[in-house]
């Protein structure tokens, strides 16, 4: 594992150690990602591989006791999540590329967009939960090139049952899991 990301990695472990309400977390764990996004020079590049046909998840770092958990998202060109939820709070920090964000909100099954995309540039910040608005569709801002952000969540997320929202109403439930590595290297030693 590369310095920065050992050093946000022990950071967030101690703010998660002092039992913050999600306030806190969204607001110094903002700023500890902010700090690791802040640089584009550590993320290894078998977790920066994009797929030909789906965007790539790519654990990073699971903690002990399942409190967060920290993943690479990388997007091919053109590529996008369907509309979805998360269940736990999450902080997405763009690395590399641009990603846009569309809320939605979900009444009487039918989903309302909320506001404008949100376009999230290399260094900048987002933070997501159930309540401060869980439900979104993301991709990559550009159809040439890759884009990556670094998603932190409060829980192991590949593991957590949320949902998507199919376009025709309702809720589907769904478990993201993480990408296997093309090189095979054990997802435990990045
Ligand atoms: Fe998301």
């Amino acid at each position: 594992m590369s310095a920065r990301l050992r050093d946000f990695v022990v950071a967030f472990g101690r703010l998660i150690d002092t039992h913050p309400a999600e306030p806190r977390i969204l607001e110094e764990g903002g700023a500890l990602l902010r700090g690791l996004v802040a640089r584009d020079d550590w993320l290894p590049d078998a977790f920066a591989k994009p797929h030909p046909e789906r965007y790539q998840q790519y654990l990073l770092h699971l903690d002990a006791a399942d409190r967060f958990s920290v993943v690479s998202f990388v997007w091919g060109p053109g590529q996008a999540t369907p509309v979805h939820d998360h269940t736990v709070w999450g902080l997405i920090g763009m690395l590399r590329g641009a990603e846009y964000s569309q809320a939605y909100r979900e009444r009487d099954r039918l989903l309302t967009a909320q506001g404008a995309p949100v376009r999230l540039d290399p260094g900048d910040v987002e933070a997501v939960s159930p309540t401060v608005g869980d439900v979104h569709r993301v991709r990559n801002a550009y159809d040439d090139r890759v884009s990556i952000s670094i998603h932190v969540y409060g829980a192991d997320i590949g593991k957590v049952r949320r949902h998507t929202y199919p376009p025709g109403g309702g809720r589907k439930p769904f478990v993201s899991g993480y990408s296997e590595f093309p090189q095979g290297l054990p997802v435990s030693s990045p």
